[in-house]
């Protein structure tokens, strides 16, 4: 309980903090107009009360002077008037600071969610949630914690101004006011507490809500669901999520109204209660028929803002509870420690050293033990079968996750010694599972050096590697088309949308933009593409990637003929090393994958998709020739080292 009340107060203050940095005016003058509006109710009050007596004749010698009574109702009116124009005043600062907070929130909170170096936290979905409820509190929970702070000053002074006038008509209203305000904090910090625990409880059920809505408007999913007819089902699961997310929060929404109510009921029985003993006092003549006046305006004027006071604290709460979930994810730390030593251009190469890796604490082994060196400027080829563990390897090598076991060195320095930045500012990698952005041709492929995103030249020597250039350059804007249907350009034409192998290009050729990485890594770059295009990409490939080190990973073996070393991933460990001819020789894993693609082709020998020259070569001849290049192509390779 005391560190729930400590959490509390930690948020209220960096929401104070917050405030304070996004608008230190703002909150100057919000802090002014609470205490203005804080003070006016009791000098409104009094003149009132001086009215009455003027007007009853209660009031002393100048009672009856009709100077007198002008001048109070007509002060009485400009301070009514004034009150109302500094509220709606407030309104209109807090509002604006409001603003400030709510972009400087969003910022850091996005800023946090980048400064993940690694890709866990976006696997998990405890931090998913995390992610989400700070989201949701980034919306406006500090603002709600500044604007309670704010009323709070503003009601304390409220309170306080009225608090004499009640205790000296009649002291016993005091204790009761207390007693109701007492009993209206405990309800009301219940029922905010019930609808902050509920709105974190109901997360997980939200974020499905939201996939299953998503997936109901998605185009790519639009197919599917209309070939199988999943639908219905789709939009049963995003209801029932939405039934059970909106049903708990109306549960919590009904029992904070239960509570409220039942004070509502008994603060107006005092309130009452308290009219009849000061009428009675009015007919004794004890006192006046102004101070009665006054009496009846303090008591609601108490009542009133505590019950304001009572309805922020849920309010804030709430927030408040939201906000530490939002304080939480900023202040986490690390998802992966950066290094600090920054290594000279990669000379000898990279190696994996009895690197075990899974992707959750429990769960199977990825990789069990990889051994693998990658020379400098040389080319490895890396194959092996679905699910062997190529695309793990290569996300260890971009550091998106430390091995569990064993180390990655580049020129024999562990790579978490690196500062991550500097480690992937070499690196220029096309990923198995690679974005497809709803941007321009162009955009599209300047990502991959964002610094470069104006320079169509580099953009379009990227693609010409890629050998995509032709293709977006006969795209009915050329490299200006937007690769999207989803949105329209600034003449609100609608985008083109590409092929498979057409992204891939693109993809790659994103990856080509970045001219200066040392290593190179194409994940399947590939796989999308015909024969012919994987051909004439490998070529122009060559040349970009002579004296560069790569790491090439395909599960068309025909494709791995460029790489200099061939190495064989299975079930998470590297079993088999050499040049393609020492792998078929040596009649392993390799040799049975190379023939198994070979057998897919033998009826044909000649299909595009198929091994080529190499499946015409019975196993296990040595030195097969690779198939004709064109004559532009300049191994980087001795033909003899093959
Ligand atoms: P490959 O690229 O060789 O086809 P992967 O490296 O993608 O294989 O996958 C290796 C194993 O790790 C597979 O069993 C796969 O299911 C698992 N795996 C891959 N990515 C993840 C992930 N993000 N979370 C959990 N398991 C994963
Ligand atoms: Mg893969």
């Amino acid at each position: 309980m005391t560190t729930a009340v400590a959490g509390r107060v930690r948020a209220a203050a960096a929401a104070l903090r917050l405030g304070w940095r996004a608008s230190p005016r703002g909150v100057l003058l919000q802090l002014l107009l609470a205490l203005l509006t804080g003070v006016l109710p009791a000098v409104v009050a009094y003149v009132a009360k001086l009215l009455v007596d003027a007007l009853t004749g209660a009031g002393g010698p100048h009672a009856a002077d009709g100077t007198r009574v002008a001048w109070l109702a007509a002060a009485g009116a400009v301070l009514t008037g004034a009150t109302a124009v500094l509220n709606h005043l407030s309104t209109l600062v807090t509002a604006l600071v409001g603003r400030s907070v709510n972009l400087e929130v969003q910022d850091r909170l996005y800023e946090r969610v980048n400064a993940y170096r690694g890709l866990r936290p976006f696997e998990d979905p405890a931090t998913q949630d995390r992610i989400q409820l700070a989201e949701s509190a980034a919306q406006g929970a500090p603002h709600d914690v500044l604007d309670f702070l704010l009323d709070l000053v503003r009601s304390t002074l409220t309170i306080a101004g009225f608090l004499g006038t009640v205790l000296v008509f009649w002291p016993p209203m005091g204790g009761l006011l207390v007693g109701c305000v007492a009993v209206s904090v405990l309800g009301q910090v219940r029922a905010s507490r019930a609808m902050a625990d509920t709105a974190a409880a109901v997360v997980p059920t939200t974020r499905r809500q939201f996939f299953y809505r998503r997936l109901l408007t998605d185009a790519r999913a639009a197919k599917e669901i209309r070939l199988f007819g999943t639908g219905p089902l789709f939009r049963r699961r995003a209801l029932d999520g939405l039934r059970e997310t909106t049903g708990a929060s109306l549960a919590a929404l009904r029992r904070g109204v239960l509570v409220q109510s039942g004070l509502a009921s008994v603060t107006a029985a005092v309130a009452g209660v308290a009219a009849v003993v000061v009428a009675r006092q009015v007919l004794a003549g004890r006192i006046t028929l102004g101070d009665m006046t006054l009496f009846t305006a303090a008591v609601a004027a108490v009542q009133g803002a505590l019950s304001a006071i009572v309805m922020q604290l849920g309010r804030a709460e709430e927030a408040l509870q939201l906000f530490g979930h939002y304080l939480a994810l900023i202040g986490s730390p690390p998802d992966l420690e950066d290094g600090d030593r920054v290594p000279a251009p990669l000379r000898q190469g990279i190696t994996f050293e009895d690197v075990w890796f899974r992707y959750t604490p429990g769960g199977p082994w990825a990789l069990r033990g990889v051994d693998l060196h990658l020379p400098h400027g040389r080319a490895v080829g890396l194959v092996g079968v679905n699910g062997a563990g190529k695309s793990t390897l290569v996300k260890l090598l971009c550091r998106f996750y430390d091995p569990e076991r064993g180390r990655i060195l580049w020129d024999g320095a562990d790579i978490r010694t690196m500062p991550v930045k500097e480690l992937r500012r070499r690196i220029g990698a096309t990923f198995q599972d690679f974005m497809t952005y709803d941007l321009t041709a162009a955009e599209n492929i300047a990502l991959g050096a964002p610094e470069h995103l104006g320079d169509l030249d580099r953009v379009r020597v990227a693609a010409t590697r890629a050998g995509i250039d032709r293709e977006l350059k006969g795209l009915p804007r050329g490299y200006r088309t937007l690769l999207s249907r989803a949105f329209t350009d600034e003449d609100e034409e609608s985008g083109v949308l590409l092929s498979g192998g057409q992204w891939q290009r693109v993809a790659l050729a994103r990856s080509l933009m970045r001219e200066d990485a040392e290593l190179l890594i194409l994940d399947e770059p590939s796989s999308g593409l015909d024969a012919l295009a994987e051909r004439q990409v490998h070529q122009a490939l060559r040349r970009h990637r002579a004296g560069r080190t790569s790491l090439l990973i395909s599960h068309r073996l025909a494709a791995l003929r460029e790489a200099d070393l061939i190495a064989v991933l299975f079930e998470g460990r590297v079993v088999e090393r050499g040049s393609h001819d020492e792998l078929i020789l040596l009649g392993g894993r390799y040799a049975e994958l190379f023939a198994a693609q070979a057998e897919g082709y033998r009826d044909d020998p000649d299909h595009p998709d198929g091994p080529g020259d190499l499946a015409r070569h019975p196993v296990p001849t040595p030195v097969p020739t690779p198939a004709p290049r064109s004559a532009t192509e300049v191994p980087d390779v001795p033909e003899g080292a093959r």
